[in-house]
């Protein structure tokens, strides 16, 4: 593996009266493909990576692209307070705010969380309402009852055991209210897996100037890498979602009714979409 950029500067955010810093570089040891390690992922969203996260995902041709699918799906159901805990560096937080909505932002990287109070200040003078926490432990660390949670921009693929899965997913069950929903998007890995991996390149990640590909992939792993302009190359570690294995996680966990999209679309062939959305009601 080729090391990501080296002269990048370690930033600390004071969470809750502890301060947590990042590594300055990705580390995945002398065979990457053996890192098959939910904790992992704290030390793959290194400063200088999360920095280029933003042009890997252009706001405005992202924005542009989703519309208000999100907006409408929770308008339509009658949401007023949002958990997005996958805040990243906080685009769909900053759209929740905007649309109005009540939202605190979490996140279990304490880099992504600096980038997301400060896009939040760039993007319409929001203040975001953060959180550190881990999804395994979010009952600990975040509080409140929600009528949505948000877990968008292909993140619970992190997590690489079926224990921590499901110990999430029932984490997110209990903080929603009675009749609240789980919104939870994957990339489309069964296309991946079963036919080798092709991106319209149009939805999510919307960077011009990025190259995302696949370097490895098996039933347990892909292994995703990030190509910028400036040469450096990132990657990440993710387990493959079969979707219809997250839905019946979903449903054993305790979901009753759990709807797919593919690309924000009702129908959709089964090898087209290069997203799912899941939509999972509580009651
Ligand atoms: N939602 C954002 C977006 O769409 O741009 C960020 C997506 S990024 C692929 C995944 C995010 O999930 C990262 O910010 C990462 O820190 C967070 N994450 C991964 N595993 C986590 C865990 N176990 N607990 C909390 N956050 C986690």
């Amino acid at each position: 593996m080729r090391p990501a950029d080296t002269g990048a500067v370690v930033r600390c955010l004071s969470t809750g009266g502890s301060v947590i810093s990042a590594q300055p570089v990705q580390k995945f040891g002398d065979n990457p493909v053996d890192v098959r390690d939910t904790d992992h992922y704290t030390e793959e969203y290194v400063p200088s990576f999360v920095e280029k996260w933003d042009s890997l995902i252009d706001w405005d041709r992202r924005a542009e692209s989703e519309g208000t699918f999100f907006i409408d799906l929770l308008r339509e159901r009658g949401v007023k307070k949002v958990l997005d805990v996958a805040t990243g560096t906080g685009f769909h937080s900053v759209r929740l705010l905007e649309a109005g909505f009540e939202t605190v932002s979490a996140d279990g990287s304490a880099e992504m969380l600096a980038q997301a109070f400060s896009n939040g200040l760039k993007h319409g003078d929001h203040i975001l309402r953060v959180v550190q926490a881990d999804w395994r432990w979010l009952n600990r660390d975040a509080h409140g009852e929600y009528d949505a949670i948000v877990c968008l921009g292909n993140s619970f693929t992190h997590l690489f055991s079926e224990r921590d899965r499901r110990k999430t997913l029932a984490e997110f069950y209990a903080m929603l209210k009675h009749d609240g929903i789980l919104v939870l998007d994957q990339r489309n890995y069964d296309a991946i897996l079963d036919r080798g991996y092709s991106s319209k390149h149009v939805y999510y990640y919307c960077g011009e100037d990025v190259a995302v590909e696949p370097e490895y992939v098996d039933e347990g792993l892909v292994r995703m890498r990030y190509s910028f302009p400036d040469e450096s190359v990132y990657h990440l570690n993710m387990f493959p979602l079969r979707k219809d294995y997250t839905r019946r996680l979903m449903q054993e966990v305790g979901f009753q009714r759990i709807e797919t999209y593919g690309d924000f679309q009702h129908t959709y062939r089964e090898e087209r979409p290069d997203f799912f959305i899941h939509v999972a009601e509580k009651e």
